[in-house]
């Protein structure tokens, strides 16, 4: 299916819309857990009144690494001519909303999401749960086989193949160690918006 066709967007946030500064493992030995897991699921593992205070102590540093977010490359081009295409766009992270609010601002690209459709770890159950993209294609009424999720985690590839969409890998590095899990390997939003001028 032609790009041209594809009018959902889905977008992770963090190294994706935004260069890619989050040390998870300096993160998780700051907040003393252990480094072979996600933050997240470790998380989940303990119980509330253990895990309160350290999701707290994450949402703080998140919040500092927000003040400090930019753009990355082509990031603004490639949400530029989906609005203009009128695609639907959207934000699923497992950041927390208050933060990608923050994020988006800082970076300034706030304006290409509106609020209902920028969704936090606490607004749907978070990546590679593909719920975030079902909530967002069904307010849209949007069949997945005309969605794309961008992401440069494996939880953002799992999450959208889990929900039959279209996934592009962002891998500002270009080693795409994740790549089983995506249709597309790009480093940088950039070659996502050359792809949908040149095939159309
Ligand atoms: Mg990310």
């Amino acid at each position: 299916m032609p790009w041209s066709n594809r009018k959902a967007w889905v977008f992770d946030m963090d190294g994706t819309l935004t260069h890619a500064v989050h040390d998870f493992t300096a993160i998780k030995r700051q907040l003393g857990l252990p480094t072979h897991q996600p933050i997240l699921e470790s998380l989940r593992a303990m119980t509330p009144a253990r895990a309160e205070p350290i999701e707290k102590a994450l949402a703080d540093i998140e919040y500092e690494i927000a003040g400090e977010a930019e753009a990355s490359p082509g990031c603004e081009a490639l949400l530029q001519r989906l609005q203009e295409a009128g695609c639907r766009m959207g934000v699923l992270t497992r950041n927390t909303r208050r933060n990608a609010l923050r994020t988006l601002e800082v970076s300034g690209l706030r304006s290409y999401f509106e609020d209902d459709w920028i969704l936090g770890r606490d607004e749907a159950e978070p990546k590679p749960d593909p719920a975030g993209i079902h909530h967002l294609l069904e307010a849209w009424q949007i069949p997945a086989r005309q969605a794309v999720m961008l992401g440069d985690a494996i939880f953002d590839l799992q999450a959208g193949r889990a929900a039959g969409v279209l996934t592009v890998y962002v891998d500002q590095e270009g080693t795409f160690e994740h790549r089983r899990w995506a249709d597309y390997c790009v480093r940088t939003p950039e070659e996502v918006e050359t792809l949908w001028a040149g095939v159309g």
